[in-house]
């Protein structure tokens, strides 16, 4: 096209972006653009280039290569797709990748949010009860009417969606010995669907990205797109010499990152309250409430209203801390309100999950892997 056009609204609170077909709409913070003198984008900026980059390239991914169902969708109603992990993850997996092909971000700061999109899938339970498939068709009904148990019950198709697009490049990378990528699927999407606005039926990506590389992939979308097994992220980051591991959060902002581990396990076991709590007067708010967690097993509930821990005052700011002194087969007591009623439960914490992702680049790989590494990233 000649001309596309970034609509950048910055004000003092917010993000978001809509994609339109040859323009954008985007939120963001005025403290993200960058500041006078920075020579690499910081936190903020990298965040709202990775935004820009998103809704640039759904230029093609959902305004031209569309999913079937929506093209002449009944705008009275809803209209359901199971392909939204397709349209949405692809994009996703896309935006922060083109920003380090781009030059614009270091590789190990892409990695860094890379290892922040597997931390958000590791934290949510709900990844072992819908595949993303389910979060694709039910998003009218699940994903945009998220309640407190969310975590526990649904997937972002966003985010697993973003890691089944890495998944699946990096088959496609190692099987076809770089022949085929996810980058060749897209192309062979542009030229069949794109270019002559023919919609994607609902079963049309598998059999493209099986007729583009050849390969049977059944048993892969399978696993990534109709289960709910976690992805073998370890061996097929290792293909292309990058180190994965998972590990407990080290305190509440902990989201994982780039960080190569110096030798053995990270810290001491810490024990959590498992689960989500917000400021209130009086206490911390319970707002979400782990699958196997601690105050489940206590049973707290979302909307609760903790006031004490071991006849010790919390607040939301200091409830995990006062958690993480006790160990984690302590019994203390714990009161809070449920409504206008005092309740007080016995609580045990328990030692936090392996829900935290570290990505680096591996030392010493050399051959093939490498050369992988450099096409997938891009040579810097
Ligand atoms: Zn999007």
């Amino acid at each position: 096209m000649d001309r596309y056009l970034f609509q950048v609204m910055a004000v003092g609170d917010g993000y978001g972006g809509l994609e339109h077909r040859s323009s954008t709409s985007l939120l963001c913070k005025r403290d993200d653009l960058p500041k006078f003198g920075e020579k690499e984008p910081g936190d903020g900026y990298r965040q709202f280039l990775g935004l820009a980059s998103h809704e640039y390239f759904h230029l093609w991914n959902v305004k031209r290569i569309r999913p079937k169902r929506l093209m002449q969708a009944d705008l009275t109603r809803e209209v359901y797709t199971g392909l939204l992990w397709a349209f949405e993850g692809i994009t996703s997996y896309y935006d922060d990748l083109m920003l380090v092909r781009a030059g614009l971000i270091k590789r190990e700061r892409y990695l860094e949010l890379l290892a922040r999109t597997a931390t958000r899938v590791m934290r949510t339970s709900g990844r072992r009860l819908q595949s993303v498939a389910e979060s694709s068709f039910d998003a009218w009904t699940k994903f945009y009417k998220q309640d407190e148990n969310a975590p526990n019950a649904i997937v972002s198709y966003y985010a697993k969606g973003a890691l089944v697009a890495l998944a699946l490049d990096l088959t496609l990378r190692e099987r076809c010995a770089g022949v085929c990528t996810l980058d060749h699927v897209m192309r062979a999407l542009w030229q069949e669907h794109g270019r002559t606005d023919q919609g994607v039926g609902e079963s049309e990506l598998e059999r493209m990205v099986e007729q583009v590389s050849g390969l049977d992939l059944k048993a892969f979308f399978d696993l990534a797109v109709r289960g709910t097994g976690d992805l073998p992220l370890q061996e097929l980051l290792a293909t292309v010499g990058v180190g994965y591991r998972l590990r407990p959060a080290r305190d509440t902002a902990d989201q994982g990152g780039y960080s190569k581990p110096a030798g053995g396990e990270a810290g001491a076991p810490r024990s959590v309250l498992g689960g989500r709590c917000q400021a209130a007067d009086g206490g911390a708010r319970v707002t979400h409430v782990f699958d196997a967690g601690a105050a489940q097993a206590a049973g707290v509930a979302a909307g609760d209203l903790i006031i004490a821990i071991d006849e010790i005052r919390v607040c939301a700011e200091n409830i995990d801390d006062l958690i993480a002194a006790l160990g984690p087969e302590e019994r203390v007591s714990m009161h809070l309100f449920r409504r206008d009623e005092l309740l007080c439960l016995d609580f045990q914490p328990r030692i936090a999950p392996k829900d935290t992702c570290d990505l680096w680049l591996l030392d010493g790989v050399g051959g093939p892997v490498r050369k992988r590494r450099e096409a997938w990233l891009g040579a810097l």
